[in-house]
């Protein structure tokens, strides 16, 4: 096709859609497609595999809002909108932790890839000295264990919040849930059970290892934490699942997804959080994000830039 007619086809298909020149320009946060360095510490970055997310895990987006977004990402009406799942491994001197665990055979076959792909980096499983845990759902947890219920990280401890234990562990609270989230107290467990005697449960803004502290963000699970890495005047927030679509909940932060277990109190975390953030500039990442990079306030809601 001549240079000419791409080049009209372009302008006027960008003429048609007038809603592309009101949307706020935002430099592009980094990929997480690299590892980098918070001081001391260098963290990997490890794709598990993608998830779907659809109309029915996050309820608001059927909405004139909703359906602009997804359609200025290209994305199908009804879902699935691809959001990845995130593993990270962190070095620092002859330590190696890792934050999460991926969904193992848990998820179905996209996810599962995290043991592999940390191996294929150089991490040896069986060399990694503690796996802490920002909570249990299973695309976080169902890494933690093999086909045969055995430890996937055998020599390591496993840090997670005590309140996360409990409500797992707890028929009472899995009597109060749905049924169908009986699954998710069943994974959980199994999870627990492979480090029987390698658990060790912190509460609050605890210390997991040295560097490394948990910043309770409770409602998407009663014991979600992210996890802060300081060195010196080095900061890096990983905030786990505060935003399970960057897509959708950076504009409107008060859009909430079925896998919440509390959304009010879900909601508060989240805006605290982003305030606090948008306000100290700490650079951040998440579990379900493909970037990196610092908040700002957008209009009502949130955006990650550079
Ligand atoms: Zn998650």
């Amino acid at each position: 096709m001549p240079s000419f007619l791409s080049r009209r086809a372009f302008l006027s298909g960008a003429a048609a859609v007038p809603l592309l020149t009101a949307l706020p320009r935002i430099a592009p946060a980094a990929p997480l497609n690299a590892p980098f360095s918070v001081g001391a510490f260098t963290v990997l970055p490890i794709l598990d595999g993608p998830f779907g997310l659809t109309r029915e895990i996050v309820p608001e987006a059927d909405s004139i809002e909703g359906e602009r977004l997804v359609e200025l990402a290209g994305l199908p009406k009804e879902g699935p909108w691809p959001v990845p799942v995130n593993v990270f491994a962190i070095r620092r001197g002859p330590r190696t932790y890792v934050v999460d665990a991926g969904g193992g055979s848990t998820m179905g076959a996209d996810l599962g890839n995290a043991a592999e792909r940390l191996a294929a980096v150089g991490v040896d499983l069986t060399k990694v000295d503690a796996v802490l845990m920002t909570h249990l759902h299973p695309d976080h947890a169902g890494g933690l264990f093999d086909d045969k219920h055995q430890a996937v990280f055998p020599n390591a401890e496993l840090v997670v919040q005590q309140e996360e234990v409990a409500f797992w562990s707890d028929d009472g609270s899995m009597s109060r849930m749905p049924s169908s989230m009986e699954p998710l107290f069943q994974i959980a467990r199994t999870a627990l059970g492979a480090y029987q005697g390698k658990v060790r449960l912190v509460t609050g803004m605890a210390e997991a290892v040295p560097g490394i502290t948990f910043i309770p963000l409770p409602g998407h699970t009663p014991g979600h934490a992210g996890l802060l890495l300081s060195d010196g005047n080095a900061q890096f927030l990983l905030f786990a699942d505060t935003i399970q679509s960057a897509l959708l909940q950076f504009p409107y932060p008060g859009w909430t997804t079925s896998f919440d277990v509390d959304p009010s109190l879900a909601l508060a975390s989240r805006r605290g959080i982003l305030d606090r953030l948008a306000a100290d500039g700490i650079p951040v990442t998440g579990s379900h994000i493909s970037e990196r990079g610092r908040i700002v306030t957008r209009g009502m809601g949130y955006a990650m830039v550079e």
